[in-house]
């Protein structure tokens, strides 16, 4: 049986990972970390009792706990550490959205654990010291974001060596049939009408802005240790070939599914065992069916293009083109700023930062923090770049 700490249980993830492990007998949820959705929180304790709970503030630990009192509280970012962490041989799923992931990562390979890893924000903005870590803990970690499942799926029995370059597929979000023009007066609740995936909110924007792919591609810089000329992305409308892996001769890989997240998270809760998936989503291959793939216009999409620039050039830069985004999207959902200031804002930032080479976790936090505080103050006082 494999323990579970489970991070963003209330989230589009999380809540996917309980429905895998719910009666499952191969697996148990030790522990879980949320944010504010406390009435999700008391749903899941009765279900799959956790013995551990970390929630965002105090007061809601406290109300829990004589609800609960045979569940352990804790809270805020501590909180977090303690539930990534808790008990002897529990992997991690770290499903939270944002950086506020990085550290339980951090605290989980150093405590040697597996970690199943939905939260891309965590290799965007310490890839490299992640990767480090990784190799001084002699600890796995596993792609759930579909894409590099999809890839890693394709690797596996093969050589890096053997790869030309690995294609990540992108469905284009909610305005893929918009032009610039028109993204001007794009509405929040368009931006988050997917036409595929239902998934979290900042997720579905980033998609829309392409930025998604663009955090994709350097998720798949860290994951697979490929330059990001061997890094390429197209458009797959359908999202059914979820990536693909080109070979030295032009012969492709890919992983072909219905879009459904279950199925990677099933596949990395399993790895390496999944000979009789208890989960099955099967594509129905007795209807005629079309699969699209256009190239990619990067002057359409000028975030992806700006994210190889961040990731190429490394150092603090992608940080902080991960922090800007993380405030603009912030700022897009709270009806504050419109669909294009999300690119202006991030534009500015990266246009405007100094690089530092090689920074440390702290010089991450603070750097992200204070680029946040910045774009919050500077939409308080004037509205806006444009
Ligand atoms: P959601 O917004 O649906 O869920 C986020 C989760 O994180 C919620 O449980 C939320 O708690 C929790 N959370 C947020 N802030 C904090 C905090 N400070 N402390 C503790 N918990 C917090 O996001 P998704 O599930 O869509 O995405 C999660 C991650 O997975 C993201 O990094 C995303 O990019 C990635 N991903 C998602 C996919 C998807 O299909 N959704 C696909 C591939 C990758 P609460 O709701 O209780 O406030
Ligand atoms: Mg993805």
């Amino acid at each position: 049986m494999k323990v579970i700490n489970l991070l963003g249980a209330t989230g589009s993830i999380g809540r996917q990972v309980l429905d895998i492990v719910a009666d499952n007998p191969a697996f148990k949820i030790g522990a879980i970390a949320v944010g504010k959705n406390i009435d999700l929180t008391r749903n899941i304790i009765q279900v799959h009792q956790p013995s551990l709970v970390s929630v965002l503030e105090a007061d809601d630990a406290i109300k829990l706990e004589q609800e609960f009192p045979r569940t352990v509280f804790v809270y805020g970012e501590e909180g977090l550490l303690q539930a990534s962490t808790y008990g002897k041989n529990a992997i991690l799923v770290n499903a939270v959205v944002g950086m506020v992931g990085l550290k339980p990562t951090i605290a989980a390979i150093k405590n040697r654990q597996t970690i199943l890893l939905a939260n891309k924000e965590t290799l965007v903005v310490a890839g490299e010291i992640i990767n480090k870590l990784v190799k001084e803990y002699q600890t796995t970690l596993l792609p759930i974001d579909s894409e590099h499942n999809a890839i890693f799926q394709c690797l596996i029995g093969r050589k890096k060596e053997e790869v030309k370059k690995i294609v990540i597929t992108a469905s284009g979000g909610a305005f893929r049939n918009k032009t610039r023009d028109q993204l001007a007066f794009v509405k929040k609740e368009d931006a988050l009408q997917h036409p595929n995936w239902s998934m979290g909110a900042k997720i579905t924007i980033d998609s829309a802005t392409m930025v998604n792919k663009g955090l994709e591609v350097m998720e798949a810089h860290y994951l697979f240790d490929l330059p990001y000329e061997q890094i390429t992305t197209v458009l797959h409308p359908e999202s059914i070939v979820h990536s693909m892996v080109e070979w030295r001769d032009g012969s492709v890989s890919a992983l072909l599914s219905q879009p459904d997240m279950r199925l990677p998270i099933q596949f990395a809760l399993y790895y390496p065992k999944n000979s009789n998936p208890p989960y099955q989503h099967c594509l129905d291959w007795t209807a005629s069916r079309e699969l699209h793939f256009q190239p990619m216009d990067l002057n359409r999409y000028p975030l992806l293009n700006l994210a190889y620039h961040v990731g190429k050039e490394g150092g603090i830069l992608p940080a902080v083109y991960n922090a800007s985004n993380e405030e603009a999207v912030s700022l897009f959902l709270e009806n504050k700023i419109s669909f294009l200031d999300i690119e202006n804002i991030i534009v500015h930032a990266v246009g405007n930062a100094k690089n530092k080479k090689n920074p440390t976790i702290d010089d991450i936090m603070d750097s992200s923090q204070a680029i946040r505080n910045e774009i919050k103050q500077t939409y308080l006082r004037e509205r806006m770049y444009i």
